[in-house]
């Protein structure tokens, strides 16, 4: 029988060392670890590869040879895990543990009570840990209460022995609280002549009064501090009922969980059970709860696995903050005794930082439940920012990077580290082309042809990357393996993080997608998830059904634009930096409340990387410009994240009276690397010199008809009609809405100026412009008799580029095409000189010496000798002519011109088949009668 009072050795004590020591004590030298790194073995990789495999994260293995035997450990980021593991296993190889601890049920018992007995006799008070202040704080209870400890508290902060004596019990204890403060309430029964188990047994107090020295120094403490007030939030169990904020009185002289207990209606400080710590390591933010007593009941005998929930009593929200089952009514606090000291510690939570840490926003904290939270806090920006849809270059990103949000993510949602593999795939060994990502199949070149074209041998490579991320038991729940490859490495593994990223964003804001709809749209995302996922994360839906997702802002009051029209207008690519403020509008009352604003907010335009309307309204401005625009109200708990004030805006939010105000100014557009270049190192500009040359063209050729292909925000268009020609009729098309949008408006009101009768300067009759994809056929606009398609091929994959070519002159047939395309090996002189060439990762200066590309959007950039040849075997195969130009530089002066022009010309023979096509959409069209009429 154990003693009161004399504190018993930790059973535990050999079990509780590492896996290592223990291997250690058993083999000293003749264990031996090697760790070794496992290679993420590229897919035909090739050992000259420029590229340097520097897989994120790198990967351990250890091999520990002992006399008897040799195990591998699973693979580890870091090696002293693989090390670790290869000793726990080599431990259950060799049965070694359980000469350490392994006790019969009978001894696991005795054991159990042998800790409470320790935790209760007059010693441990003087301990100075958090557990001993409790059962100091007990003490001063007044009433019946005096002295009683819950058992709650013992299951909690003596979690470490207790819940590893409980496991042997019922391995269910491990990860069971409700579980562990049954079997300590029946070991302490056991100890009838030491302790006092209360009858619902969720208080244990001992039989007999500590020391008197022992009471009157704990009184002398309590008459020492003064009372609390604190900062809590309540989370009530019906979902129907808002999160408010709460303020207790935390007395010095009882207990602060006596307070927590009558805030949530219960009788006591034994009626509540405590979660595990929430956040960061240090915190003491836990969710205290009432212990659900049915449950609690029917754990007594028999000892059952059951974790039926009572119906109903699931506390959802609370549930989801803790990351563990929680019944009732909740209270989330920050207060807890610290170690060493008898302080009670505490930190209030207003409702601000609770929707913060709901959205993972709370910075500190680096919790993420919802993947853009982070990214928003990142930004400072919750009512303006979004997760970019595509991460275009390292340096247009802002905020955090889509990788460190992932592993943010996978952390605070209890998962493994995500897993990234890159892959070097080399292009085809037969055609090495710099500065072509792939091989360039239409057009085969044999080795002869090769050395006669003088192409390069060198090899160049294309990462495309991958991630994995398993749950922490190592079962996997998501994959994503997109097909496309980048130049650069951290361009593929960013991109892969962005866009799991972006598909749990939408898995979290859409709870009510059906399996097949989910299904689908991972597919688009290029993912995979098993039935462990669904599993995992239901929970996160109930949670975001029950109303706190980010929904999209919708209804938007566009009001007037106010200063003048520099003409400066942000494009796709640019950087748009903006100055905004956003308020609380009170209907009626005139009230206004500040919530969040910016001094100098950058964004890549044309992105989505700010919340719709304030995109729409951007699309609208010159710089110099400032909009004001209201919007109905986002959900709630996004305003009270942003929000300082949060006492203030919640009094001020009822959805039927306030609005947002949105106020902004377009402060800067920095236009892409490749425009700026183009206009700073060429005079005139380079695209003002295409537009030269193809004007030039169609006044030679006395053209009446030209089409644009891929016309952009109509530049070429516009230019164009600034000279006498003898155009006719005009049409652009383009994929691009917002380019489209743009050109409608320029080239309208060009050519309305134009009709000033005093200034005939046009012929021009009708305009147009059409949505569609340009390597499909529409036979509205056939035999044209120009057509130009300026730096656009470069803008689709090889493929796209070579079905354009053979689309456009087999079937659109214009009589003269122009296409212009980047000269890849221009770039030395493009790149030497520009201080921006130096703005990316070092990693690069070890990869390949070979330039970057001029856009970021390029998927290709083509030699002089590429361009020739797709230009010469497309002609040869329509009948058509073709010579070669260029723009910027000249034709002989290494490395040629810096735009490459081929110019096609029909061939007198030829018939183009008039097949049926697709009809692009006309989004805009003018006419001369119409514009006459209106007059
Ligand atoms: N020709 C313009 C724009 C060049 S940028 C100029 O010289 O200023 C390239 C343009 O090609 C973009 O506007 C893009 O939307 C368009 N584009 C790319 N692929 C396309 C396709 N398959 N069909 C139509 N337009 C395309
Ligand atoms: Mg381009």
């Amino acid at each position: 029988m154990i003693e009161a009072g004399k504190p018993q050795a930790n059973p535990l004590k050999m079990s509780s060392l590492s896996p290592k020591a223990i291997i250690h004590q058993k083999y000293g030298d003749k264990a031996s670890y090697k760790v070794e790194e496992v290679q993420v073995t590229p897919e035909n990789g090739c050992p000259g590869l420029v590229i340097t495999q520097k897989a994120p994260p790198c990967l351990y293995r250890c091999i520990l040879h002992l006399p008897e035997t040799t195990v591998v450990s699973d693979t580890f980021k870091k090696k002293r895990e693989a090390e670790q593991s290869a000793a726990e296993k080599a431990i259950e190889k060799l049965g070694l543990r359980q000469k350490e601890y392994n006790p019969t049920m009978q001894e696991a018992w005795d054991d159990l009570a042998g800790r409470v007995a320790f935790l209760f006799a007059n010693e441990f008070l003087s301990f100075p840990n958090p557990l001993s202040n409790h059962f100091r704080a007990a003490l001063r209870r007044d009433g019946h209460f005096n002295g009683f400890v819950p058992v709650s508290v013992i299951a909690v902060y003596d979690a470490k022995t207790t819940t590893s004596i409980c496991k042997f019990i019922n391995p269910a204890a491990e990860m069971n609280s409700l579980l562990v403060m049954s079997l300590v309430s029946r070991a302490a029964a056991k100890l009838s002549d030491l302790v006092i188990v209360s009858d619902d047994r969720l208080s244990v107090q001992r039989r007999n009064l500590y020391l008197p020295e022992i009471i009157s120094s704990i009184n002398h403490e309590a008459s020492l501090s003064e009372s609390i007030p604190l900062d809590v939030i309540l989370i009530p169990v019906s979902c129907e009922k808002a999160v408010e904020p709460l303020k207790l009185n935390i007395s010095a002289t009882g207990y602060y969980l006596d307070v927590i207990a009558q805030a949530l209606s219960l009788p006591g400080a034994s009626d509540i059970i405590i979660s595990r710590t929430i956040g960061k390591a240090s915190s003491e933010m836990r969710i205290y709860s009432s212990t659900p007593k049915r449950l609690f009941e029917n754990l007594s005998e028999p000892l059952t696995k059951q974790a039926s929930h009572v119906e109903g009593s699931l506390n959802i929200r609370a549930t989801y903050f803790a990351g563990q089952e929680i019944h009732g009514d909740a209270i989330l606090a920050s207060i807890g005794y610290a170690w060493k000291s008898t302080d009670l510690s505490h930190e209030a939570i207003s409702l601000c930082s609770y929707y913060r840490f709901l959205f993972s926003l709370l910075p500190r904290n680096f919790v993420s439940k919802i993947p853009s939270g982070p990214y928003k806090v990142s930004r400072d920006a919750i009512l303006a920012a979004q997760l970019p849809l595509a991460f275009t270059t390292k340096s247009n990103w802002r905020g955090s990077f889509p990788r460190d949000i992932l592993c943010a993510f996978c952390r605070s949602h209890h998962l493994s580290e995500p897993v990234f593999s890159t892959q070097s795939s080399m292009l085809d060994s037969s055609v090495n082309l710099p500065g072509s990502r792939k091989n360039l199949k239409a057009t085969e070149l044999s080795k002869k042809e090769k050395s006669e074209l003088g192409i390069a041998a060198a090899p160049t490579g294309a990462i495309s990357c991958n991630i994995k991320i398993y749950s922490k038991n190592q079962e996997l729940l998501l994959e994503c393996s997109p097909q496309e490859s980048y130049r650069k490495q951290t361009d593929a593994v960013q991109s892969v993080a962005l866009k799991v990223l972006r598909w749990l964003d939408i898995f979290f804001e859409k709870p009510d997608l059906s399996a097949e709809e989910l299904g689908l749209l991972a597919k688009k995302f290029d993912i995979q998830f098993t039935h462990n996922f669904v599993k995992g994360f239901s929970l996160c839906h109930s949670v975001h059904r029950s109303g706190t997702t980010i929904t999209q802002v919708s209804n938007t009051t566009f009001n007037n634009l106010e200063g003048q029209n520099s003409g400066v207008t942000p494009a796709n690519g640019c950087l748009a930096c903006i100055n905004y403020t956003v308020s609380l509008l009170g209907e009626g009352d005139s009230t206004k409340e500040y919530i969040e604003s910016c001094e100098e907010f950058e964004f890549e335009v044309g992105n989505q990387a700010v919340l719709p309307h304030l995109d729409a309204a951007v699309e609208k401005m010159a710089v110099g410009q400032s909009a004001y625009f209201t919007v109905e109200l986002p959900l709630s708990e996004l305003i009270l994240a942003a929000s300082g004030d949060s006492a203030k805006t919640l009094s001020l939010l009822s959805p039927r009276s306030c609005k947002l105000e949105y106020c902004v100014t377009l402060l800067q557009v920095t236009e892409p690397l490749e425009d700026r270049m183009e206009q700073a190192l060429f005079s005139p500009p380079l695209s003002k010199q295409r537009v030269e040359f193809a004007v030039c063209q169609i006044r030679q050729s006395s053209a009446v008809s030209l089409v644009d292909f891929g016309c952009g925000s109509g530049s070429l268009l516009d230019s164009l009609l600034s000279y006498p020609t003898s155009l006719e009729k005009i049409a652009g098309v383009d994929l691009s809405h917002r380019g489209l949008a743009k050109a409608a408006k320029l080239v309208h009101s060009k050519l309305n100026s134009l009709l000033d009768p005093n200034e005939p300067t046009s012929e021009m009759k009708s305009a147009a412009l059409y949505y569609g994809n340009i390597t499909e056929f529409d036979p509205q606009l056939h035999g044209f008799d120009i057509a130009t398609c300026l730096e656009v091929i470069e803008h689709m994959e090889e493929e796209e580029a070579c079905l354009f070519g053979n689309v456009v002159l087999s079937l659109f047939a214009p009589k003269i095409l122009i296409v212009s395309t980047p000269n890849y090996e221009y770039n030395v002189i493009l790149q030497g000189c520009t201080p921006h060439s130096q703005e990316d990762d070092p990693d690069e200066k070890n990869q390949a010496q070979a330039c970057k590309f001029r856009n970021h959007d390029h998927k290709f950039e083509w030699t002089r000798a590429q361009f020739q040849h797709w230009a010469s075997e497309l002609a040869a195969k329509h009948n058509y002519s073709v010579e070669f130009s260029g723009v910027g530089g000249t034709a002989d002066v290494e490395p040629g011109f810096a735009s490459q022009i081929a110019i096609f010309r029909r061939g007198e023979e030829s018939v183009s088949s008039m097949e049926c096509g697709s009809e692009y959409v006309q989004i805009w069209k003018w006419s001369r009668e119409d514009v006459a009429v209106n007059c």
